[in-house]
């Protein structure tokens, strides 16, 4: 027991990690796993927010693979530090505004001093070569071990018979004939392998493991960045581009518009940060405002406030807006129609 090797897996949620994690187990490895919390985790938020879709459980899944394999897992907040990863990628943006490769390497990077602080022997990554196009490649690869130091270090377990020996091997820690040599972006041999493993309700995120591969979030982030005229962020700021529908009429001022009563509980924890808008002569969603709206910009907000209200048929609704400064204003006003909410406007 007291020379049993060690293992760090970068634990994050999905199929690949839990299988590459199985696999070191079975090679009767100690493995604890870490999971870094960047802010743009899928993990937990979204779900956890909206009350749609209740059937689903409300997991994190990072802890339920951990769970599911018997191991430890370590959650670490590494919010600050990443921001300098998204900021400024020294390899550039994916499809949307995912860093994944310098990601990649900053993660590792931050395993490998995990594992040196803790008396770890070596990391492991669900990795797979050909399986994402920005990150995981033939060519990018090896930068991700370069760039992080952790040089042979770092086992991918699912595609290790495509790559050179890591010191795992080497040493005899790891038998190599057990890894796998998984590649592309199919997704049958994983699958085929949780059945054989007996794994049957895994997440499989679409895009990855982050917001930061989702378009329409990527969208919502860049929209926010140009009209406060500077690339920064705060946690709140990431949580408010997950939740509701964002409507941007004008430079001055945009709306974020509950779509459901998850949201709404959600929106009421920010009431007090945010100018707030609601229906009062029906039900209807609670909206926040986010920016220097003039007297025109809100009675728009309120008639977009109405036309998600129940009150959306009829002539008028009464709307109140209540300012920071706790000032509050009545107005009634006609609900657009859906045709005057321009496309434009929906970030
Ligand atoms: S999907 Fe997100 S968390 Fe995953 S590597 Fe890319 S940027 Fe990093």
């Amino acid at each position: 027991m007291k020379n049993k090797k060690r293992a760090v897996s970068l634990i994050s949620g999905g199929l690949d990690s839990l299988l590459s994690t199985k696999i070191i187990i079975d090679q009767g490895i100690h493995v604890e796993g870490i999971n870094f919390f960047t802010g743009f985790c899928v993990e937990g938020h979204t779900h956890a927010i909206r009350k749609q879709k209740s059937d689903k459980p409300k997991r994190n899944n990072a802890l339920w693979v951990a769970e599911q394999l018997g191991i430890k897992l370590h959650i670490i907040d590494v919010i600050e530090e990443y921001r300098d990863v998204l900021l400024n990628p020294k390899h550039g943006y994916g499809k949307n505004m995912n860093p994944c490769l310098d990601c990649k390497g900053f993660m590792v990077k931050k395993a490998k001093q995990w594992m040196e602080s803790n008396n770890f022997d070596f990391i492991i990554t669900g990795e797979v070569i050909g399986q994402r196009p920005m990150s995981q490649r033939k060519e990018t690869m090896p930068i991700v071990q370069e760039e992080s130091g952790a040089d042979d270090l770092l086992l991918r377990p699912l595609c290790a018979k495509h790559l050179p020996t890591t010191k795992a091997e080497k040493e005899g820690w790891i038998d190599r004939e057990k890894l796998l040599d998984f590649s592309g972006r199919t997704r049958k041999p994983q699958i085929d392998l949780a059945k054989k493993y007996g794994f049957d309700d895994y997440a499989t995120p679409a895009g990855g493991c982050c917001f930061l591969t989702d378009k329409q979030y990527s969208n919502k982030l860049v929209d926010m960045w140009e009209s406060r005229g500077k690339r920064d962020y705060q946690l709140d700021d990431l949580m408010m581009l997950k939740v509701g529908r964002h409507i941007r009429p004008n430079k001055r001022f945009k709306i974020i518009v509950a779509r459901e009563e998850g949201e709404v509980k959600f929106l009421q924890g920010y009431r007090n940060q945010y100018a707030n808008i609601y229906p009062t002569s029906c039900n209807g969603p609670l909206a926040l405002i986010e920016g220097n709206p003039n007297q025109e910009d809100l009675r728009i907000a309120t008639k977009i406030v109405a036309r998600y209200s129940q009150g959306r048929e009829e002539e008028k609704v009464n709307v109140e807006v209540k300012l920071t400064n706790g000032v509050v204003q009545k107005f009634s006003v006609q609900p657009f129609l859906a045709k005057e909410i321009e496309e434009s406007w929906m970030v």
